[in-house]
């Protein structure tokens, strides 16, 4: 059925042959809808072990032929690279963001590799496309190009552009380095300051109610940090049976306490700084141990979860569920205290509600669905948990340009971004316990 269907040009494939010589013919035929239909077409069933390696080489060089498209079409979709900042290219991305669920930074950043492709890379695109070089190995040389000059980085990319097929990713970082200190021998300075702005705090979940605690930090500053923890855990007594690990990670901790009870501490939404822990109102009186939420974090055990909203400290904010997860209101049904609005609506939407967006709530504006109007009160939005929900800058900005519509469905607390292109994506809120 596929006879007659497919090529016609110079190389097109054997169809009728054995499915071994097609998978061969597939694996070193310039990669393109010809190889696609081929492969399509293989009965996998009747081949050899080595007609097996063919196809699998022949879907891999396909594969780099359709990246080399998408890096094309990426960079056509984003327009104009030296027009990054402005609010049509902030809408591309943030769309695209949504379209491939990827978060902003991610659609950031393929949207800077499609344009260094298609650019001042054309060379090594050229070469992903026709199979015989990775995504991955063409990645390599853009970050290696880093911080170089146009001309410096054409110097880099000829010098490796033979080996980017064939060497493995250790032998090409190595080969990369070579090439840009031959290219721009003051690149390993200036690399030393970029290391520096790339200095960071990252916190992730490592297993049921543990954490990582991670940081890239400047010698100096690591040192110090150490130091202090060192300083703390070195105080010990003859009932104290911690190890000095375990005495140095509650330093550490101890530090993060006493900047949140320090009364001079910055406020959000009229809220002193604590982490908040969300708690069915089942699971506080013992009736069942669903897990609860650690802001920040996500599940924690119902355990660990009593325990946080029994300690006194205020360290910890407490917000309980419902039996239906909802989140039981605050104020008083006649006078609702601004900060307790604030609060419930921080707690309930708990990031940005873009669809893609992480940022979390509490470092968001609280924005109007409908305009409030001061003036008039029975035809401007309320202020209220229904017309309230949390924008980060980024994105109450792009909703005032006109290149999105919102709507937020009071029952599920689903909201749906329109954007003018008239796709549709929606962001759903992480349950609450
Ligand atoms: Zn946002």
């Amino acid at each position: 059925m596929n006879e007659g269907g497919v090529g016609g040009g110079v190389g097109s494939g054997v169809l009728s042959g054995p499915p071994d010589a097609r998978a061969a013919w597939a694996a070193q035929a310039v990669p393109g809808p010809d190889v696609v239909a081929e492969l399509a077409g293989l009965d996998r069933s009747q081949l050899s072990a080595e007609g097996r390696l063919d196809a699998i080489v022949a879907v891999e060089r396909v594969q780099r032929w359709l990246a080399a498209m998408g890096h094309r079409l990426l960079a056509a979709h984003a327009g104009d690279p030296c027009r990054r900042d402005d609010l049509q290219q902030r809408f591309a991305v943030d769309e695209l963001s949504c379209a491939l669920a990827i978060s902003r930074p991610v659609a950031e950043s393929r949207v800077f590799e499609a344009h260094q492709l298609t650019g001042r890379l054309a060379d090594t695109l050229a070469r992903v496309e026709s199979g015989a070089v990775s995504p991955y190995a063409a990645r390599l040389v853009i970050e290696a190009v880093g911080g170089l000059t146009d001309q410096a980085a054409a110097t880099v990319q000829a010098a490796v552009g033979p080996h980017l097929g064939t060497a493995t990713p250790g032998q090409l970082r190595r080969r990369l380095r070579r090439a840009v200190l031959a290219a721009d021998p003051d690149s390993a300075e200036r690399s030393l300051g970029h290391s520096h702005t790339e200095r960071r705090v990252a916190c992730r979940e490592s297993g049921p109610g543990m954490a990582e605690l991670w940081a890239l930090l400047p010698a100096e500053g690591a040192a110090t940090v150490m130091a202090a923890i060192n300083c703390l855990a070195s105080v010990t007594s003859a009932d104290d049976d911690r190890s000095l690990d375990q005495r140095r990670a509650d330093a550490l901790v101890d530090l993060g306490v006493t900047v949140l009870h320090d009364p001079a501490a910055p406020r959000h939404h009229g809220l002193r700084p604590a982490v908040s822990v969300t708690v069915a109102l089942s699971t506080l009186l013992g009736h069942d141990d669903q897990p609860a939420d650690l802001t920040g974090h996500g599940p924690i055990p119902a355990s660990i979860a009593r325990r946080l909203a029994a300690d006194p400290s205020g360290t910890w904010r407490r917000l309980i569920t419902d039996p239906a997860g909802q989140l039981l209101d605050y104020g008083t049904t006649t006078y609702r205290p601004p900060a307790d609005l604030a609060r419930h609506v921080l707690a309930r939407d708990q990031t940005c509600t873009f669809p893609t967006c992480a940022q979390p709530a509490h470092r968001c504006d609280l924005d109007h669905l409908h305009p409030a109007n001061p003036l008039d009160k029975s035809r401007g939005g309320a202020t209220n948990p229904a017309n309230l929900h949390p924008l980060c800058r980024a994105h109450h900005r792009a909703k005032h340009t006109g290149h999105w519509t919102i709507h937020r469905d009071q029952h599920t607390g689903h909201t749906t971004w329109t954007s003018k292109t008239g796709h549709t994506y929606t962001s759903i809120p992480p349950p609450l316990p």
